[in-house]
C-alpha cells in the first residue's frame, strides 16, 4: 500500500461552490465567498476583523508592514520555524533574532524570549508549532511587560485553542495559512486576523495596492486614491468559493484528522513509555488541532534509517525545518541569541507521519505496521 506523506484535502463540494462563484459573474477579490469566509472566521474565533489573503506568507508580510519597523529594529522569532515567518520581517529590514524552543512542543521558549528582549526589540513572533499553542500567558506577559508588539504566526493553528480561545486571537495580528498542506485550503491562501482594531483601516488599504478602495466601496470616500504602500495581498473569488466549501465541511476533516492523530498516538505510546521514540507531549491548556503526527528518534542517523525503511513499505514520512539561523540568508539578516540548547538537536531527529483527510483504518494501519516494524 502507498501512503504518501500528504494528500491535499478534497470534500467534493468544492467545484460547486467555484462554479457559482463563475455564475455570479465576478472574479476577482472581495465578493461574496470573500466574505463568507471572513464571516465565518470572525464567528468562530471572535477576532473582529479577518482579511482573506493570497497566502499566509502574504499575511505575515502585512502584518510586518503594520508594524512600521525601522533599520536596526529587532523581530524575536524562533530559529525552527518557516522561512517565511523571517522573511516577512527581513523584506522590511528588520535583525531577525532568533531564540530557542521548548522540547515537548518545539515552540518558542519564553524565558529565550525575556532574555534576548533588548531596546532595539519591536516584536515577538509565536508560531504555534503543529497546531499547538505555544505558551500564551507567558509571551503576553513579556509582550507587555517590555512594550513589544505580539505576532501570531497561526498558518497551522486553525481550530486550535489555547486555554478555550482560538489561536489567531492573542497577537496584534495574525495569519493562518490555507496552503493544500494544512487541514484546510484552496492551495494557496490565507487569512490575516486583526486583533488590535486600529490597525484595520490600514491593513485594508495594505491589502489594496495602498488605495482606499475599500472604503470606496462601502460609500465611505467618494474616490478612492493612492495612501499608502501597499501591494495586491487578495485573492480571487475562485478560490475562496473553493476555501468556502472546506469550511462548511470543516467538523468532518477535523473529526477524520483527530482520529488518525489519536490512533497514531495509542499506537506509538508503548514505544514512547520505553523512551524509544518521543512524542509530542499537548501542554495544559493547549487544545491541538491535529495538524501533524511528529516523533523524534535517537539522532539524525536513526532518523534517516527509519525514513528509508518507511520508504520501502510504499510510507512517506518526512522531516521538518532545517533551523533558520544556519542557513545562508538566516546567518546574514539575523543571529541566534542564548544557547541553541534544543533547536538543532531536535530538528535532526524529527520526524512527521502521513496525516491527511481521508486516511481511514488501512492507511493508518499500513504507517503503523511500518513504523513498528522498524522500531519495536
Ligand atoms: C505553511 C506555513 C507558512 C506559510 O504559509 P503559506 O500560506 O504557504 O504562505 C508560514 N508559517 C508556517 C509556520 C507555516 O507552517
Amino acid at each position: 500500500m502507498n501512503v504518501p506523506f500528504n494528500r491535499p484535502p478534497v470534500v467534493g463540494t468544492e467545484m460547486e461552490a467555484v462554479k457559482s462563484a463563475v455564475a455570479k459573474g465576478k472574479l476577482c477579490g472581495d465578493g461574496e465567498y470573500t466574505k463568507l469566509v471572513c464571516r465565518w472566521f470572525e464567528g468562530r474565533t471572535g477576532c473582529p476583523k479577518t482579511l482573506l489573503t493570497t497566502s499566509c506568507t502574504h499575511a505575515l508580510e502585512m502584518s510586518a508592514l503594520l508594524l512600521d519597523l525601522e533599520p536596526g529594529d529587532e523581530v524575536i522569532m524562533p530559529s525552527y520555524t518557516f522561512v517565511s515567518t523571517a522573511n516577512a520581517f527581513a523584506l522590511r529590514g528588520a535583525r531577525i533574532v532568533f531564540v530557542d524552543i521548548q522540547p515537548g512542543t518545539l515552540n518558542i521558549d519564553p524565558a529565550a524570549v525575556e532574555a534576548a528582549a533588548g531596546p532595539r526589540t519591536r516584536a515577538v513572533v509565536a508560531v504555534h508549532y503543529a497546531g499547538v499553542a505555544c505558551d500564551m500567558d507567558a509571551l503576553g506577559r513579556i509582550a507587555e511587560d517590555r512594550g513589544l508588539v505580539l505576532v501570531e504566526d497561526a498558518a497551522q493553528g486553525v481550530g486550535s485553542r489555547w486555554r478555550g480561545r482560538p489561536l489567531g486571537t492573542f497577537g496584534a495580528t495574525a495569519s493562518y495559512s490555507f496552503h493544500e498542506t494544512k487541514n484546510v485550503t484552496c492551495g494557496e491562501g490565507g487569512l490575516l486576523l486583526i486583533n488590535d482594531p486600529a490597525l484595520a483601516d490600514r491593513a485594508e488599504v495594505i491589502r489594496e495596492k495602498g488605495t482606499d478602495r475599500s472604503r470606496f466601496f462601502r460609500g465611505l470616500v467618494d474616490k478612492y486614491t493612492w495612501r499608502d504602500v501597499g501591494s495586491s495581498y487578495l485573492p480571487s473569488e475562485l478560490n475562496a468559493a473553493f476555501l468556502y466549501a472546506q469550511l462548511e465541511a470543516f467538523e468532518t476533516i477535523q473529526a477524520n484528522r483527530m482520529e488518525t492523530w489519536n490512533v497514531y498516538a495509542e499506537a506509538f505510546a508503548d514505544l514512547a513509555r520505553s523512551g524509544r521514540i518521543e512524542i509530542a507531549s499537548i501542554p495544559d491548556g493547549a487544545e491541538h488541532n491535529a495538524h501533524m503526527f511528529w516523533m523524534k528518534l535517537r539522532d539524525m542517523d536513526d532518523r534517516s534509517r527509519f525514513i528509508a525503511a518507511l520508504k520501502e513499505w510504499g510510507i512517506g514520512a518526512v522531516f521538518h525545518y532545517i533551523p533558520l539561523h544556519s542557513s545562508p540568508a538566516g546567518a546574514r539578516l539575523g543571529r541566534f541569541e542564548g544557547e541553541d540548547r534544543w533547536t538543532t538537536r531536535e530538528s535532526e531527529r524529527l520526524v512527521r507521519l502521513p496525516l491527511w483527510y481521508g486516511m481511514g483504518e488501512a492507511e493508518r494501519g499500513a504507517v503503523i505496521e511500518a513504523a513498528r516494524d522498524h522500531l519495536a
